[in-house]
């Protein structure tokens, strides 16, 4: 009885995330002001040692500073990584202690995940994280209260090239280029998730990069992006 019932909310999971019903959230942020044409890409999942060190030297590269939304446990494993984001320039936000869907957290675990990653990732950094990326983007009612002793927002994304399936890396850069607009956040990974999800990114990311320029387009963090309003 309850594997079926793990199985059903997993399947209600799921369903959702594909549906992008997360992105109706209300009390996240998934773009940022219209008034620049302004884009923020965000990277999910890491830190990598390998992937992550290789999307940085492109950004190294290209010019651009993004947000990396990094698990803390991942994070603990691979310090020097953390650094060489930090040091970068890049924005540190949290994606959670252990990536663990917040559908499957009660209220403890939840505050639990975000404290704890919170207090490592800060540490980490040297100074205090402000944003937070439900991981799978799926939220719970207790993790707004958690957020806000934290001192932390949710930030979800408004354009995701590659979702649940395998996306070439050709149509990761004609998706984000057809749907871009001023203030977007995009929704990249540059550790596993999707089968081979890092390797198909550091193909698409210098196009996506060359082409958003094409079209007028500047990159900021998120944090830039929102800017510091009170929220
Ligand atoms: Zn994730």
């Amino acid at each position: 009885m309850i594997v079926a019932r793990l199985a059903l909310g997993a399947a209600a999971a799921w369903a959702a995330y594909a549906w992008g019903a997360h992105l109706l959230a209300p009390g996240c942020v998934s773009r940022g002001p219209a008034t620049h044409r302004r884009i923020a890409l965000t990277f999910d999942d890491g830190p990598d040692p390998v992937w992550t060190e290789r999307i940085l030297a492109v950004l190294d590269r290209e010019r651009v500073s993004a947000s990396f939304f990094l698990v803390g446990e991942r994070a603990a494993r691979v310090l020097e990584t953390v650094g060489r984001i930090a040091a970068a320039g890049h924005e540190i936000g949290s994606h959670g202690w252990s990536h663990r869907s917040l559908w499957f957290c009660g209220p403890r675990r939840t505050e639990n995940e975000i404290a704890r990653a919170q207090h490592f990732l800060s540490d980490a950094v040297g100074a205090p994280i402000r944003h937070f990326r439900p991981p799978w983007g799926m939220l719970n009612a207790a993790m707004f209260g958690a957020l806000r002793r934290h001192g932390q927002r949710c930030v979800l994304w408004s354009i995701q090239p590659e979702g649940l399936r395998a996306t070439p890396p050709v149509r990761q850069v004609e998706h984000v280029l057809d749907h871009a607009h001023p203030g977007a956040i995009v929704d990249l990974h540059d550790a596993e998730g999707v089968r081979d999800a890092p390797e198909r990114l550091l193909v698409a990311l210098s196009p996506m990069i060359a082409g958003l320029r094409r079209l007028g387009y500047d990159f900021a963090t998120v944090g830039e992006l929102l800017g510091a309003d009170d929220f």
